[in-house]
């Protein structure tokens, strides 16, 4: 797919995607809306509270901070020294394993996708196109 912005546009882009304040999971919003998917927030009587699920696609995504959960082998995560901080990153990345898990047992499938991997945007629509299939119309 090429890209449909200008150079400029494309490096505010990039600029906001880094910016401290830029929410992962509302630039993944928009990148939904733009392909056309209809989607709902933060279904809380799913395990893990996932960010944005179909429903009728039953597909769950989360949307993760590369260092609360511990993205594995991401230069974001370091673990750090800390014993109460390896606790606390170790059981969140826990946590995220057994909401997946829990899903899969009522029959969703879910994804996770990573603050590190914004800063490609391109695989990023990839990645949602190929995890939900096709938006419909
Ligand atoms: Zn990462």
């Amino acid at each position: 797919v090429a890209d449909r912005v200008s150079k400029e546009t494309r490096s505010k882009i990039m600029r906001s995607i880094q910016s401290k304040d830029t929410e992962p999971e509302v630039i993944v919003r928009k990148i939904l809306t733009g392909l056309g998917y209809r989607y709902r927030l933060h279904k809380k009587d799913l395990p893990g509270r996932p960010d944005i699920v179909f429903i009728g696609r039953k597909k769950a995504i989360f949307i993760n901070g590369c260092f609360w959960h511990m993205h594995e082998g991401c230069v974001y995560a370091q673990m750090p020294e800390s014993a109460f901080w390896k606790k606390k990153l170790t059981d969140n990345k826990a946590r995220d394993k057994r909401a997946a898990t829990a899903l899969e047992e009522r029959g969703w499938l879910s994804t996770t996708i990573w603050e590190c991997e914004l800063k490609n945007r391109q695989n990023v629509i990839e990645t949602l196109i190929n995890f939900l299939g096709p938006p419909t119309r």
